[in-house]
């Protein structure tokens, strides 16, 4: 499979005016087309600096970022970046906020607005354009979000803990949406998450990882019967239990 994501040696010092910190150390990382990967560790083991290395945002210390075989110097149209918090506009309308990505890049054509308004459908959102984001609930202004996500077609999208403020039924609901989406579109993604659950129920591949400094510390393969399913059944399947016991073992012994 071709390498989407390649991460050789990667190392970043985070310099501030009181010290320098090593967040992230030697990181070998490689994710292919298709793929679904999520990186579980925790709270401070770097995953948000990994998503930004590979969004482009910051170049590391050491090593190199390769997207698609390019060696990465700033952020790249491929990638697609969708955050924990929604980030919608609030003087924005629906449709407004869904097509800021195609604004800032100069690519609004009536085909790519006629696209975006399809995601929106799709997204269950048809009828909502006109609305103003304080007038949609969490879940739905995460499915905004998507849609901009979406909408400039990243072959490669980065999910930073983006269930985190929803309830929990939204939750499961939108993390079925998102892998029909995905994979109805062939896309790559990576996933933060706390949620180790859910990590195992949407993804191919968890990487687990180390705190001080941020090291890669397993790989786990899901095997194809929990990854065929949708994350709602996948928690059903055999084999779903012993792969979250045997990760969240190799974590607790890591933790303190
Ligand atoms: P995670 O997303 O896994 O919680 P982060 O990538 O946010 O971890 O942080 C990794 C480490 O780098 C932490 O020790 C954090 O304090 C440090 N760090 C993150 N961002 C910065 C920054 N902008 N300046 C200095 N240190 C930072
Ligand atoms: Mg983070």
């Amino acid at each position: 499979m071709f390498p989407v994501v390649e991460l050789n040696h990667v190392a970043h010092v985070y310099v501030t005016d009181r010290e320098a910190s090593l967040a992230v150390n030697d990181l070998q990382i490689t994710v292919s087309e298709g793929e679904f990967v999520s990186l579980v560790g925790p709270s401070g083991c770097g995953k948000t600096t990994i998503l930004s290395i590979i969004a482009g945002l910051i170049i590391p210390t050491l090593g190199e970022a390769l997207i698609y075989g390019n060696k990465l110097e700033g952020p790249s149209p491929e990638v697609g970046y969708m955050l924990q918090q929604d980030y919608l506009f609030p003087w924005r309308t629906i449709m407004d906020n869904a097509l800021l990505g195609l604004e800032l890049t100069h690519r609004i054509t009536p085909e790519s607005v006629e696209m975006t308004s399809k995601l929106l459908e799709e997204m269950g959102l048809a009828g909502k354009e006109k609305f103003y984001p304080p007038q949609l609930s969490g879940g739905m202004r995460q499915r905004v979000a998507l849609v901009r996500t979406l909408a400039t077609e990243p072959g490669l999208l980065l999910l930073d803990e983006p269930f985190s403020a929803l309830d929990y039924q939204t939750k499961l609901q939108l993390e079925d949406l998102i892998v029909k989406t995905l994979r109805a579109r062939d896309k790559t993604a990576v996933l933060v998450t706390h949620d180790l659950s859910e990590a195992i129920a949407m993804s191919d591949r968890v990487i687990l990882l180390d705190a001080n400094p941020g090291t890669v510390r397993r790989m786990f393969e899901v095997p194809d019967n929990i990854r065929d399913a949708l994350p709602f059944d996948a928690r059903d399947q055999a084999g779903f239990q012993e792969l979250f016991h045997e990760i969240w073992s190799e974590m607790d012994s890591t933790s303190v």
